[in-house]
């Protein structure tokens, strides 16, 4: 008997694969953890949390947690008596070690591991707009996994490590994120693949939820309100899974952390099919709007929004709400965090902190709630004070039309 049963988060139905889509309702699957209690070990970065990810081992060269602290000058500048940060990135005064600098991270090292006790000789395939490729790429190199990533050729720049690389395979993709996906569903299908999963894979979603585990570990309690930024909202739903974990302990409540996740407008399809615009008023088109936004990381087009277990429910299973949030007030947001906590961020996580003002404003959250903000990336300015990066060259470069010629390279290079 292993440490969980995996079920579709809809309709509970117990399933075999830890990516498949349940075969009654399409549901995500999920991770039933035998273990209810909140328990975590005495080991290095969010395997102390191992109870609750899908696998048995942990390679201590990788799973750097993220650092949750309580804020002073934020706080001070919104009035907020409780405000809590998550923290994910490189900022070794806070503890925090993540050298690819964005919770990414956190996705990667259950993933690899879980796939290494998987005992299946498969290579991984990612798709990414830049911080999933570069966490892949990292812990890749670390634990000595081969892995291909699809990367748009405008995000490669996002692509480093900071270690020698290892055998990581970079595809550059002539188009967006939404190509990227595409092509590297083509290649995954095939013998000898795996992909990677996204919202699917419980490993990416439980090594996120851990943000929260990382928070009642110090703090002791449930936060009243969680606030992040998303582009698909994978990490939106991990946190309301791991609220209702700690709600099964018992020792924690029964009311769920409330949700607040912001997407960046115009280009933000979960935000615009909460609020109930027609596909037709989603004023994105295919290629210009991703360039345009204050992060495009932040752009999915398929988000998993109504799938049962998805964004929409997590939001309004915790009576949550979603935010649009423009480039403007995204942009005074990142210099108000940075001047006032002291660490520069990532774009995306200013998202989140205009939605924490936003809220503030209308009286959504009380001056005295315990409230906690994922900062989902930063310190990568502050990382390069300590160590060097190794950018990633692109080894093949393809378009989307020419998925037939790119998968005959892809096999030639890897069983050359
Ligand atoms: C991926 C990412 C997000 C959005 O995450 P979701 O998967 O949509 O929850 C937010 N911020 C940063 C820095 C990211 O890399």
């Amino acid at each position: 008997m292993g440490k969980y049963t995996l079920r579709c988060a809809g309709c509970g139905n117990v399933l075999s694969d830890t990516i498949t889509s349940c075969p009654m309702d399409g549901g995500l699957p999920r991770a039933d953890y035998l273990k209810r209690r909140f328990n975590p070990r005495e080991l290095p970065g969010i395997w102390s949390f191992i109870d609750w990810l899908p696998v048995d081992g942990w390679n201590p060269g990788t799973g750097a947690s993220s650092v949750t602290y309580k804020s002073s000058g934020l706080a001070d500048e919104l009035g907020l008596n409780n405000l809590y940060i998550s923290f994910s990135g490189y900022w070794p005064e806070r503890g925090a070690q993540m050298r690819t600098c964005s919770f990414k991270e956190l996705e990667a090292a259950p993933t690899m591991q879980m796939l290494l006790e998987s005992g299946v000789k498969e290579i991984l395939v990612v798709a990414s707009a830049g911080n999933t490729a570069r966490a892949f790429a990292e812990v890749c190199s670390i634990t000595g996994q081969p892995v291909i990533l699809f990367v748009p050729t405008q995000s490669l720049d996002r692509l480093w490590t900071t270690i020698e690389p290892g055998r990581v395979l970079v595809v550059g993709v002539d188009g967006d994120y939404a190509d990227a996906i595409k092509l590297a569903g083509v290649l995954s299908s095939r013998t000898g693949f795996r992909p990677e999963g996204g919202a699917r894979n419980i490993a990416r979603r439980d090594g996120m939820g851990t943000v929260l585990l990382d928070h009642v570990r110090r703090f002791g309690s449930l936060p009243d309100h969680y606030f992040q930024a998303i582009g698909s909202g994978t990490g939106g739903i991990a946190v309301w899974e791991a609220s209702m974990r700690l709600i099964g302990d018992g020792r924690f409540g029964c009311t769920p952390t409330r949700l607040h996740l912001a997407q960046n407008i115009p280009c933000a399809p979960v935000h615009a099919m909460w609020i109930g615009l027609s596909p037709e008023e989603m004023n994105f088109d295919a290629h210009g709007c991703p360039e345009g936004m204050h992060d495009d990381v932040l752009f999915n087009r398929n988000p998993p929004y109504a799938v049962p277990g998805g964004v929409r429910d997590a939001v309004i299973s915790s009576s949550g709400r979603i935010y649009g949030i423009d480039n403007a007030r995204a942009a005074s947001a990142q210099k108000l965090f940075e001047g006032r906590e002291g660490i520069d961020i990532l774009p995306a996580a200013a998202v989140a902190v205009a939605a924490l003002i936003e809220a503030v404003g209308s009286g959504a959250v009380g001056r005295d709630d315990e409230i906690l903000l994922n900062i989902t990336g930063g310190g990568v300015k502050r990382l390069a004070e300590d160590h060097s990066r190794i950018r990633l060259e692109c080894d093949i470069r393809v378009d989307v039309e020419d998925s037939a010629n790119v998968l005959s390279s892809i096999e030639e290079m890897i069983y050359a």
